[in-house]
């Protein structure tokens, strides 16, 4: 007899342990199943740092965001640990940037507080910045950073507190949806569910398809570095912002970064999108590359010349994008009892305890009262289905 479960979440990343902790919340009787160990690097969810900010180009994502602070602030005490560093953030460049404008349209558009400095007032405040003449800055002051591993560990240790089950390195083979439940495979057992949450990243384009949901979803393995500054305590969360450069695409589509939450880590910068895509994860090359890890450092000369120092660890990790890069949060069109959580296209961490919420209220009642208007497979509907 399979053992059955009220629902069952596939993937312990991000997302899938958030949805997992709102569900047991609910009292559902849950099980989370993981491919690789819990907490591994092979995925987007692994690591010390992710910034969290209101501050987006599309005023439905700042409105999202006034959901998900809250839940942050929850989910903190509940864990009785830190997992929001805040910062400050600062996005810099010169103002006719189409990226700069548009996020500042937005910001204005959802009244958003934030200031907005000249480049004077940046390098008065921060004057680890070296800009150039006629950038400007959009500074806001709960940007910051959230403590990515600690915050999913946080999401599975508290759902197995309301009861959940979770079992790592058990890879899901089969999902067979019927009318009125699911049936789980894995290579050594078979589980029912009444209803199924499918977060699995960038392995969702496959599991998806065999659901009969052809999503146009990419990976796009990026890479991130942490560099050794020349001055510790000019970049830590008291004294440096978490920061997005308005370049035009030069630099990828926008080198951002990080200060260091400890020393030995180094200050975090990385791109926006700029990398090669691939189609399946095993078609992910893992390998740094080191040109980028020096075209990263000469920006760094340029702007933030304190952290130009040496490579202290770099790895890659994934985006899984959608065509518009915007989520995909949704019923399964034929089984409302099948809901997928997708394409978080880079930048979804800041968003996965809301997310979390979401994916379980459209599991237990169908709905949820966040927004979900941006995130229909329907928009894909010509290649859906
Ligand atoms: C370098 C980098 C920097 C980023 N910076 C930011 C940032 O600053 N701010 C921000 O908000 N976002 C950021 N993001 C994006 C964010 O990290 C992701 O959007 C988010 O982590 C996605 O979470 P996920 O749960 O969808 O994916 P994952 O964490 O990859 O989770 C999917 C899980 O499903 C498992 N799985 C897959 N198939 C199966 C199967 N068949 N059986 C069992 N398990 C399975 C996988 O092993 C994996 O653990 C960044 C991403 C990267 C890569």
């Amino acid at each position: 007899m399979a053992q059955h479960f009220d629902a069952i979440v596939i993937g312990a990343g991000g997302v899938g342990s958030a949805a997992a902790y709102y569900l047991a919340k609910a009292g559902q009787r849950v099980l989370l199943l993981e491919q690789f160990e819990l907490n591994h690097q092979n995925g987007s969810s692994y690591g010390y740092s992710r910034v969290i900010r209101y501050t987006y180009d599309n005023p439905i994502y700042i409105n999202l965001m006034r959901d998900a602070y809250p839940l942050w602030f929850d989910l903190q005490a509940q864990a009785g640990e830190q997992l929001y560093v805040k910062t400050g953030g600062l996005d810099f460049g010169f103002p006719d940037t189409d990226t700069f404008q548009k996020l500042k349209t937005s910001m204005d558009t959802a009244q958003l507080d934030y200031e907005h400095l000249n480049r004077a007032e940046i390098q008065k405040r921060y004057p680890q910045f070296v800009l150039k003449e006629g950038m400007e800055g959009l500074f806001q002051s709960e940007s910051g950073l959230l403590r990515t591993s600690r915050c999913l560990l946080a999401h599975v240790r508290l759902a197995q507190q309301h009861g959940a089950e979770m079992m790592d390195q058990t890879p899901v083979v089969k999902v067979i949806p019927g009318t009125h439940g699911v049936e789980v495979h894995t290579a050594k057992e078979v589980f029912s569910c009444d209803r199924i949450v499918l977060t699995v990243g960038s392995w969702a384009k496959s599991l998806l398809a065999a659901q009969g949901i052809e999503l146009p979803l990419k990976i796009m393995p990026c890479q991130l570095g942490f560099y050794q500054p020349n001055n510790t305590a000019d970049f830590t969360p008291g004294t440096f912002p978490v920061f997005f450069a308005h370049m035009n695409g030069i630099y990828g589509e926008m080198p951002y970064g990080i200060p260091h939450m400890d020393s030995s880590l180094g200050v975090k910068i990385t791109t926006f999108y700029g990398w090669e895509t691939v189609s399946t994860p095993d078609d992910v090359d893992y390998t740094p590359s080191q040109t980028w890890t020096e075209h990263i450092r000469d920006w760094a000369r340029e702007y933030i010349p304190g952290t130009a120092g040496s490579l202290l660890s770099t790895r890659r990790c994934l985006y899984t994008l959608t065509l518009d890069k915007d989520f995909i949060v949704d019923q399964h069109p034929d089984y409302p009892h099948v809901i997928i959580g997708a394409g978080f296209s880079g930048h979804g961490f800041k968003f996965t305890t809301l997310l979390g919420k979401m994916l379980a209220d459209l599991a237990i009642d169908s709905h949820t009262p966040h927004d979900t208007s941006l995130f229909k497979i329907s928009r894909f509907q010509s290649i859906a289905t």
